[in-house]
């Protein structure tokens, strides 16, 4: 019989109490907050009314500044002023490098891998910077909601590999939040239309930014979502738009490439207030001050903005084919597509959309704020406030997950595109006789050799107990929780014997690596395949070479006379030789040519050994 609870004196038992939880949008441009209030999803406003927070932090001698005040001197104090941090979370000092030299700040690298941006302030990761801002989002919610948060659910790109995830969790954990979930943003876009409740089928989520564009498949399955996939491009988004029509003014006005830095500022502005206009009016007039103090009078129509952003909407289309065929969709079978971000106010974007997927995008929800609705919506049911309304969102491991085999071999464990939460398990064994521990390197990436994929993790399985090569059983596990996060584990079954890690890798991928990766995959099968036949040969040769030089050692004298003994040799070191050349097909007639010179000192061996082991014994211990 269940036993009835009965809380605790002075605590109280009511059944209903409305936990306090709240969804953020992390941006790379803009941040929010937003939260479930009387069963509607809003944002949440600061004191002054403004919903978007800009992702910028400046750092001063004495403090820091988040937001708007931040993001108004960032051209001012560029050095200071941490602008995109996002790009650089769960990144190491090499990826950074290969972001471009665009960014201003100065970089130190400590004894760890994770890059810190040098400022007044003192030396800053991504992860400090990222803090900040999720602190200023928290203070805003909470003194809208009259409360503490209990828990929150942060949103990250689909794309987002584990450094990327967990230096996002860090970000939280520094910021002193409890993390219900992350969730990834078009997964959450879809939640705030209510597409999950609706009926099954697939849609498309188009994600486009400041300074980003992602593009996810999204498949509702009897009410779990999957990402089917996702695509994009890391530099392409508002600003782009903002660079076409700074241009096309510069060329009316008939300003010079070497114009100052204060004048391209001033142009910059005036072109994205132009083209901010355009979706409201069909004109925007421009009047920019020039150096001398005059101004340029000029008006856009947005016929003609139309035409400067089409080969830059154009752009963001491939991304999406390449998005479809990795779903193995074609653009019919799309039923919904959602508008995100910013730029997606542009009515051509919207058109454009609208033609290639052949349906009309949903744009109801404010594009800007549709993450974090979904987030919030998603924290509600986390925290329990709705008890019988628990959502289990599936999403999907952007690159292939796998362990390195003999060889400098990469044995894929979880394919690219796997449903997570996932946990697969694969048997392997020892190499050598009596081999005591196992290494595991853990990789990342669509590549057969090692050397080409992205090493995530090393550990030793040890303590193996002594057997011959190939008698243990070893079984690496390796599971993919909801938030993205990989956790691998090997264990020697006759023994019990078992490791493991979290797999917290010190860097992360760019998201053109992944992209890169992923065509390198395609372009290179043909080679990989032949590479992996050659080092599968490789290692089958050196396992025939070890295992025969240790017969010759052990017993050669005995059982072979000069002659036999020579010409055993004479063809062990062809393989040899062979074995160091490129052509596995080679390889493999040389193994089987020495086989077959050894077949009789291989029955002399057994024959040896059941003598060797009968000796001492009675004939009848045998029947
Ligand atoms: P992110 O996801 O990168 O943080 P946002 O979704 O906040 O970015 O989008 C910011 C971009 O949206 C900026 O380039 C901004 O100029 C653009 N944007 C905002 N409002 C409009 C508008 N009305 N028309 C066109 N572009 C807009
Ligand atoms: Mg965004």
């Amino acid at each position: 019989m269940a036993l009835l609870q009965l809380s605790e004196p002075g605590q109280s038992a009511a059944p209903h109490q409305h936990k306090l939880a709240a969804g953020i949008d992390l941006g790379t441009t803009n941040s929010l907050v937003a939260s479930v209030r009387s069963a509607e999803a809003e944002t949440l406003p600061d004191a002054e009314g403004r919903h978007r927070l800009p992702s910028v932090v400046r750092y001063l001698e004495d403090g820091v500044v988040v937001g708007h005040a931040a993001k108004a001197e960032a051209v001012s104090d560029p050095l200071n002023t941490i602008v995109s941090a996002k790009r650089l979370l769960g990144r190491g000092v090499e990826d950074i490098k290969s972001l471009g030299e665009r960014l201003p700040y100065e970089f130190r690298q400590d004894h760890t891998a994770v890059p810190r941006i040098h400022t007044v302030g003192g030396d800053v990761t991504p992860v400090e910077v990222s803090a900040e801002i999720l602190k200023t989002l928290t203070q805003q919610a909470e003194q809208t909601l009259g409360g503490e948060l209990t828990g929150v659910v942060i949103t990250v790109p689909a794309y987002f590999d584990d450094a990327q995830r967990q230096a996002t969790k860090d970000a939280a954990k520094l910021a002193g939040l409890n993390v219900l979930r992350l969730l990834n943003e078009p997964t959450a876009a879809a939640v705030a239309y209510g597409l999950d409740s609706g009926s099954d089928g697939i849609h498309a989520i188009y994600d486009l930014g400041g300074g980003t564009f992602d593009i996810s498949i999204l498949r509702l399955n009897r009410g779990v979502f999957e990402v089917l996939s996702t695509g994009g491009d890391s530099a392409l988004g508002g600003d782009d738009f903002d660079q076409v029509v700074a241009e096309w003014i510069m060329q009316q006005a008939g300003i010079q490439d070497d114009a100052g830095h204060a004048m391209l500022r001033r142009l910059m502005r005036d072109a994205c207030a132009a083209k901010e206009a355009l979706t409201e009016s069909e004109t925007a007039e421009i009047k920019l001050e020039l150096d001398d103090g005059s101004h340029w009078d000029g008006s856009l129509s947005r016929e003609t903005f139309n035409q400067l952003v089409e080969p830059l909407i154009r752009k963001t289309l491939g991304p999406c084919r390449r998005a479809l065929r990795d779903a193995g969709l074609g653009a019919d079978e799309i039923e919904d597509v959602v508008m995100v971000g910013g730029s997606t106010r542009v009515l051509r974007v919207r058109e454009m959309v609208g033609e290639f997927f052949g349906a009309e995008p949903l744009t109801s929800i404010d594009p800007d704020r549709v993450v974090a609705v979904g987030a919030a919506i998603q924290a509600d049911v986390l925290a329990g406030n709705k008890p019988d309304g628990e959502m289990l969102l599936l999403d999907v491991n952007p690159l292939s997950l796998g362990i390195e085999t003999m060889g400098g071999l990469v044995e894929k464990i979880i394919p690219r595109n796997t449903t997570i939460p996932v946990a697969r398990a694969q048997e392997f064994t020892t190499f050598k006789d009596g081999q005591t521990a196992l290494a595991v390197h853990v990789l990342q990436g669509e590549r057969e050799m090692v050397s080409d994929c992205r090493s995530l993790a090393r550990f030793e399985l040890r303590g193996i107990p002594p057997m011959v090569a190939g008698a243990a059983h070893i079984r690496v596990t390796f599971s993919v929780d909801a938030d993205g996060l990989l956790h691998v584990e090997a264990e020697e079954k006759s023994s019990g014997v078992k490791t493991g890690i979290e797999v917290k890798p010190s860097y992360g991928l760019t998201d053109n690596e992944i992209e890169g990766m992923l065509r390198d995959s395609i372009d290179y099968a043909q080679k990989d395949l032949e590479a992996r036949r050659l080092r599968e040969e490789q290692v089958e040769a050196e396992r025939v070479i070890e295992a025969l030089q240790s017969a010759l050692n052990s017993d050669g004298d005995r059982l072979l006379n000069a002659e036999e003994r020579q010409q055993v040799e004479t063809q062990l070191a062809r393989l040899v030789e062979i074995a160091r050349a490129d052509d596995h097909i080679q390889i493999k007639r040389e193994i089987e040519a020495l086989e077959k010179v050894c077949e009789f000192y291989v029955e002399r061996r057994m024959n040896a050994s059941v003598t060797q082991a009968m000796s001492g014994h009675s004939v009848e211990e045998f029947e």
